[in-house]
């Protein structure tokens, strides 16, 4: 392999890994992008620099200008290290509820971080709201908006379904993943059926979420709740607007957190929750279309940003998670 020209061209072009446990389960062939191999650790690095880089095409920031964003946090992390490499600032707007690993990884960067109490969308104090007041009223600013900026799904259109397509040789029957601002399903599922429209297109929505009653039968409705960070959506984001969702799913935290630890034990991936429904999406989703099908997902970020808690015996407990045999001794 040839050495790249400078750190932003880390971004993409991540491994595609053939899954065992979630292919013998389903009776499917199951591969999953490895998004965790980003400079950033996730998926969002991707987003991250086509929203910078397409504020820089249109001229809205000069160097020495400043990011802010509002982000579970892995945004924050990518925009952080591509501001770093473009010499921007970064102010990032978080809610207390993320994980510690990844407020310690903004700070680590040199991220201006701003923690917010965890509030509704309809509360101005939401992290979002909060972040746009602060880009208004900072100096020489852009605000990244990775919810309703389209700049974040065209990566996914140009980077990862073209990355998808390739790695299965043009094999490929479905799709499925979670969705946070809904840029990674609403790029790929365009990107996936512009190369071939009978893909299947599929929704994996955690609980607390309102998509899949969305996709369902036409009305956000949400139902239970969820620890996961960086998905679960109440709204049509810009991103999600004409997104070909075919068909979804309502996955459980159990069900991802079986994945989670399968997927550790079994075939040596310390992931995230959104990456176990994301894997528990797709056995789903292989099940429905048969055996034999060939399916693809989306590895979110890596389970070291969740050591404090998904991996974590006393942090399971308080949420009412079951405890893994072998953490318990
Ligand atoms: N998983 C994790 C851990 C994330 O941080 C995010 C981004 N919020 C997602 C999944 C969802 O990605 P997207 O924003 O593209 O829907």
């Amino acid at each position: 392999m040839q050495a790249t020209k400078d750190t932003l061209s880390l971004i993409g072009n991540t491994p595609l890994v053939r899954l065992k446990g979630p292919s013998a389960e389903s009776g499917c062939e199951i591969f999953a992008k490895c998004e965790f191999a980003n400079p950033g650790a996730s998926v969002k690095d991707r987003a991250a620099l086509y929203i910078v880089e397409d504020a820089e095409e249109r001229g809205q920031i000069a160097p020495g200008g400043t990011i802010v964003e509002g982000t579970a946090g892995n945004t924050g992390i990518g925009l952080a290290l591509v501001a770093n490499a473009k010499g921007y600032k970064t102010i990032i707007v978080m809610p207390e509820t993320q994980s510690r690993e990844k407020m310690d990884t903004l700070r680590a960067l040199g991220a201006e971080l701003v923690l917010v109490p965890a509030a509704p969308y309809s509360n101005p104090g939401h992290f979002v709201h909060t972040s746009r007041r602060i880009a208004e009223e900072t100096p020489n600013a852009i605000w990244a908006n990775q919810f309703d900026n389209i700049a974040n799904r065209k990566a996914h259109i140009a980077g990862t379904a073209e990355e998808i397509w390739e790695q299965m040789e043009g094999r490929i029957d479905g799709f499925t993943c979670a969705a946070g601002t809904g840029g990674t399903i609403a790029g790929v599922g365009l990107g996936l059926k512009g190369k071939d429209e009978k893909i299947t297109i599929a929704l994996s929505d955690p609980h607390g979420a309102a998509l899949y009653s969305y996709y369902a039968c036409g009305e956000l409705k949400s139902e239970g709740s969820s620890v996961a960070e960086g998905i679960g959506q109440g709204r049509i984001t810009a991103n999600l607007e004409g997104a070909p969702i075919d068909t979804q799913f309502r996955i459980s935290d159990e069900e991802g957190m079986e994945w989670v630890r399968r997927l550790l034990a079994e075939e040596g991936l310390c992931l995230g929750l959104s990456s176990g429904i994301n894997v528990a999406g797709a056995v789903a989703l292989g099940k429905e279309l048969g055996p034999g099908k060939r399916i693809a997902t989306i590895l979110c970020d890596t389970g070291f940003r969740y050591l404090s808690t998904l991996y974590n015996r006393e942090w399971l407990e308080t949420k009412g998670l079951s405890v893994p045999e072998w953490m318990a001794r």
